[in-house]
């Protein structure tokens, strides 16, 4: 299902299950009373302005942030300065037979960098690149030419480009990875992309989305019952946080050695716990520490490469600190 439909689906439920819901409204700040949140201020073009009260502010409002900003709380990461460009496209070339619908990644052989092919509905497919900022800012080009110039850097996406027809502009996102000194807090918490956004590369957005509104969820009924926030909030902010550090260390071993993702995930030892892990849900005990001893085999496989210079996978691996390893 794509993202429209679900999220179309997900809003009427809420409406069915009795929740006021507004649609055109625009949040201009979350209002604060002796250090709580108490409520929005929310307003509409059409001049319409009202100030809204709520036991509880959750703040969902993806990747602007609007709490985090408010409070000046967001830390951009230090070691993902991504840049991506992305758009629809038709008549791009079929997948291989028996592959229609999957979702496809081209290494592009250069640092931190990838691209997405995912086929949406009547012969639509989203294509985007994503790699370090620098190399776009030192490559003077446009964001179109730059595109273009990573596409011709496998033959592969060569080949699904050839024929294609973007159908709409193109969406530029910079500066995407980060995360907030503080998860929740007074009468408020954040949810989904504006709690934290790591890397895409493994789909973890709407995964964390979903488990953090949940886990919100519980936490906000718990604290009713307790008759105090401290400890259910507390504890909401560790259950996340944990979770969303495997995708981070995930999204990290991914960039210092790409080939490794490859070659465990062919392992037979390893396939399953590959598959099992990328499949998301981090935050529950049992596949955090199954995804945790993954990480930790693939540490020790990425250490005893990088150590050993005739190793074949060698060229590839960024030392620990992101840069080309010499020798
Ligand atoms: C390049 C790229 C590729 C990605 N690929 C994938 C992928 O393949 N799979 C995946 O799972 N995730 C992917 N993601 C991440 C995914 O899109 C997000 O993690 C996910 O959408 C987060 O959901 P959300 O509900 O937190 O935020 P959003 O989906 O951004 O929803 C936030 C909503 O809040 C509304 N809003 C914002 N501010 C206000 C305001 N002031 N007042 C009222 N409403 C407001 C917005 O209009 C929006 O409707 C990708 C992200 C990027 C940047």
């Amino acid at each position: 299902m794509e993202r429209d439909e679900f999220d179309a689906l997900l809003f009427r439920h809420a409406h069915e299950l009795g929740a006021t819901t507004l649609q055109g409204i625009n949040v201009r700040n979350v209002i604060f009373e002796e250090g709580r949140a108490v409520g929005v201020r929310a307003a509409a073009d059409d001049g319409w302005e009202r100030d809204l009260f709520a036991r509880v502010v959750v703040d969902a409002s993806g990747r602007r942030c609007l709490l985090a900003k408010q409070l000046r709380m967001k830390q951009k990461d230090a070691d993902f300065n991504q840049y991506s460009i992305w758009s629809w496209f038709r008549d791009v070339a079929p997948h291989p037979p028996g592959q229609e619908g999957m979702v496809f990644f081209h290494f592009l052989g250069l640092e931190r960098a990838w691209a997405w092919h995912i086929p949406l509905r009547d012969g639509v497919s989203s294509i985007g690149v994503v790699t370090d900022k620098a190399d776009f800012q030192k490559s003077g080009k446009t964001p179109e030419e730059f595109f273009d110039s990573l596409v011709a850097r496998n033959r592969t996406f060569v080949h699904v480009m050839e024929g294609a027809k973007r159908t709409r502009p193109w969406w530029i996102e910079a500066d995407y990875s980060y995360q907030m000194e503080r998860v929740a807090g007074p009468g408020w918490l954040l949810v989904g992309d504006a709690f934290r956004f790591v890397d895409p590369i493994f789909s973890s957005g709407v995964d964390v989305a979903l488990y953090s509104a949940s886990f919100a969820h519980e936490a906000i009924l718990r604290s009713w019952e307790e008759g105090r926030e401290d400890a259910a909030f507390g504890d909401y902010e560790r259950r996340v946080n944990e979770g969303v550090d495997v995708w981070y260390e995930t999204t990290a071993l991914f960039y210092q050695l790409q080939q490794l993702f490859g070659r465990f995930a062919l392992q037979r030892d390893h396939r399953a716990d590959v598959a099992r892990s990328l499949q998301g849900n981090p935050y529950d005990p049992v596949n955090q520490a199954r995804s945790r001893r993954l990480l930790s085999e693939m540490r020790s496989a990425y250490e005893e490469i990088i150590s050993d210079p005739r190793n074949l996978l060698r060229p590839g691996a960024l030392d620990p600190a992101g840069t080309r390893s010499s020798g």
